[in-house]
């Protein structure tokens, strides 16, 4: 096999965020329920106090331990004390699609911002309403896919279980006040979830808790590029979440440039993980395509994806680029959306097209945020655009080379 040159990264625009220091208290959601009860036991209370502080906590409206009135005084003090009741300090919400969607920026504690975007469907013939919550795993990603705008900030830090619950908690409070509800998350936001897995495992897990969130495992999605030890994780755990995987393209080194974990984690062992996990749960893997004009929407493309594809338990997904600020490339053309999706299921492979919402709030991932982070240097968007042409140029070539290699 021929070595990659690596070449250098693709430079972040944005300098990290000056910030504040954390609130040492832990959020008080990212406890399981037996965790919460262990505390209120060790403060010498009774069990049924447990059902009252999940009931706050997971159903209720308080936005300060004053207003948990079930509960005692000196008990309320000490919650305070240990934990936060919520650990979004505030939230903008934008709306666009007309209403149908609706996008959050979050400030934590220590200043930094992180995004939520909630997509709402309405019924369609027998198909029930559905609201679907995109939820952010990570402030800022160390991946650096280049058509992604939360690669373009950069990594900043790991969210806490909390701050991860926190937004399901946000968005439920918002829905209640129409007799609605959050029938889908899908972990799609900002940051990788697999490289954040510890964490994201526990707050997914809260979130199909019936004790606590309470949506059912079916209804959460875990997106990943492709970080093969966290895919292997969730293999061991065998829950029933669907599993995505960012493939974007099939030829290496075209996935090297789109998603540059892949020199550590190559596309089709990841293919064999995620196969591993349908195997063992049963599942069917959604695989993500995101469609850039001239880069990886070819013929050859979908030939190639079809062939890694073909027979496994798969779904994919293509999905039309959201333009992003600082790169030089567009969406495909819908035609050749059409024609890739022909190619992928005259194989047999269940293929949808994904229409893009929020396009004017800048709702793909890291796009508010990124735009919040103010205007990058002039002389630092065009290095970063000259090199993405020049850098696809090569992979482009290199992906020519390899066809039929094998
Ligand atoms: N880091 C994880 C999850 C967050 S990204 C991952 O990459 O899977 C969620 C999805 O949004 C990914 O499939 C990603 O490729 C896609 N995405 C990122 N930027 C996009 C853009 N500009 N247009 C369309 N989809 C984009
Ligand atoms: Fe990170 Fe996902 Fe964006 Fe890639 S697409 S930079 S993995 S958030």
């Amino acid at each position: 096999m021929r070595a990659r040159d690596p070449g250098s990264p693709i430079p972040v625009l944005f300098p990290a965020p000056q910030v504040g220091t954390r609130d040492s208290r832990p959020g008080l959601s990212g406890l399981s329920p037996e965790e919460q009860l262990a505390w209120l036991a060790g403060q010498g209370q009774p069990a049924y106090r447990g059902r009252q502080l999940a009931d706050h906590v997971w159903s209720g409206r308080a936005t300060s331990f004053d207003d948990l009135h079930t509960l005692p005084g000196p008990v309320r003090e000490s919650l305070s004390a240990a934990f936060r009741l919520d650990t979004l300090v505030d939230t903008t919400v934008r709306e666009a699609d007309g209403g149908l969607t609706e996008k959050a920026l979050h400030r934590l504690d220590d200043g930094r911002t992180i995004e939520s975007v909630l997509m709402r469907y309405p019924a369609r013939g027998p198909r029930r309403e559905r609201a679907t919550l995109c939820i952010s795993s990570q402030a800022g990603c160390a991946v650096g896919c280049p058509f992604c705008a939360t690669g373009e900030l950069g990594f900043w830090r790991d969210l806490e279980t909390a701050e991860i619950v926190d937004q399901g908690r946000f968005w439920r409070r918002h829905l209640a006040r129409e007799g609605r509800r959050v029938t889908n998350i899908v972990f799609m936001g900002m940051g990788e979830p697999l490289l954040n897995a510890d964490r994201v495992l526990a707050a997914a897990s809260l979130l199909s808790d019936s004790r606590a969130f309470g949506l059912g495992a079916r209804h959460i999605t875990i997106s990943t590029s492709g970080v093969i030890p966290g895919i292997e994780q969730l293999t061991s755990l065998r829950p029933q979440y669907t599993l995505a995987v960012s493939l974007h393209a099939a030829r290496s080194a075209l996935r090297d440039l789109l998603v540059p974990l892949n020199r550590r984690y190559p596309g089709e062992q990841v293919v064999d993980a995620a196969t591993d996990y349908a195997d063992a749960t049963g599942r069917r893997v959604t695989y993500e395509i995101v469609m850039i004009a001239g880069i990886n929407d070819t013929a050859v493309d979908a030939a190639a994806l079809a062939e890694l594809l073909r027979g496994r338990l798969a779904h994919v997904n293509l999905i039309p680029m959201n333009p992003v600020a600082h790169t030089p490339w567009q969406p495909s053309s819908p035609e050749r959306i059409e024609a890739f999706a022909t190619t992928l299921r005259n194989v047999g492979l269940h293929t949808t097209i994904r229409r893009n919402r929020g396009i004017d709030i800048g709702a793909a991932c890291g796009q508010l945020a990124a735009e919040m982070a103010g205007a990058p240097a002039p002389d630092a968007v065009a290095r970063r655009r000259d090199l993405l042409v020049d850098r696809s140029a090569a992979a482009l070539r290199d992906a020519g080379d390899s066809v039929g290699a094998g």
